[in-house]
């Protein structure tokens, strides 16, 4: 018999969270906390994210890389070249984009984020939708898919529609690292431009 043993931090940071009335003050508090061990110890920043003030678009990612732990900066790596590369071809203002990620420490070696990881880490993430309040969230990859619609969703199935989501219309899409690895032909990098472009006619 298996006994599921409750993870305290999922509790404490929703609390902490929820008492934050701005995103400054969140930011502050995220910078200190230490919830995951392993990626406390190992992180060089907590990567709390870009946020412009009135952003019309949210974008959610998985975590930082190396690139990112080093800057304090979410998506300025390669992969991050591509978003807005394929953002600009889309016809998207990144200047009015937030991004984020559902993680805010990098894993070692960029391995995938535990679920208890990202689950103690989207209390952070869900407090910050709230104060930044974006009429549209794009998610990138399926750290962010089952981060706003659950693990029983496939990004397939996902794609090419927009949800409404948590009173926010939502497109999901392939992460930019996946559109790299399968090169410029693969699905993919075209899935990631059919989804900007459709969420590029959402917004005008
Ligand atoms: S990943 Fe999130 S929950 Fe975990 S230590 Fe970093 S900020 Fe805290």
């Amino acid at each position: 018999m298996s006994v599921r043993v409750a993870d305290p931090s999922i509790e404490l940071i929703a609390r902490a969270a929820a008492e934050c009335q701005d995103l400054a003050t969140l930011g502050s508090i995220v910078r200190g906390c230490e919830a995951c061990p392993e990626l406390a110890i190992s992180r060089t920043t907590v990567v709390v994210g870009d946020l412009p003030p009135t952003p019309q678009l949210l974008v959610v990612g998985e975590a930082p890389g190396a690139n990112e732990d080093l800057a304090g900066r979410p998506f300025i790596g390669k992969g991050g070249q591509l978003l807005d590369e394929l953002m600009s071809q889309a016809g998207l203002d990144r200047g009015r984009v937030a991004v984020l990620n559902v993680l805010k420490c990098r894993p070692p070696a960029n391995r995938t984020p535990t679920t208890a990881e990202a689950r103690r880490c989207s209390g952070w993430l869900d407090r910050q939708v709230e104060l930044l309040d974006p009429p549209f969230v794009l998610t990138l990859g399926r750290t962010a898919l089952t981060w706003a619609l659950g693990a029983k969703v496939t990004l397939d199935a996902a794609r090419g529609v927009e949800h409404n989501w948590r009173r926010r219309r939502l497109v999901v899409s392939y992460h930019p690292s996946a559109a790299i690895r399968f090169g410029p032909s693969g699905a993919p990098r075209k899935a990631l431009e059919a989804d900007l472009h459709f969420l590029a006619e959402l917004l005008r």
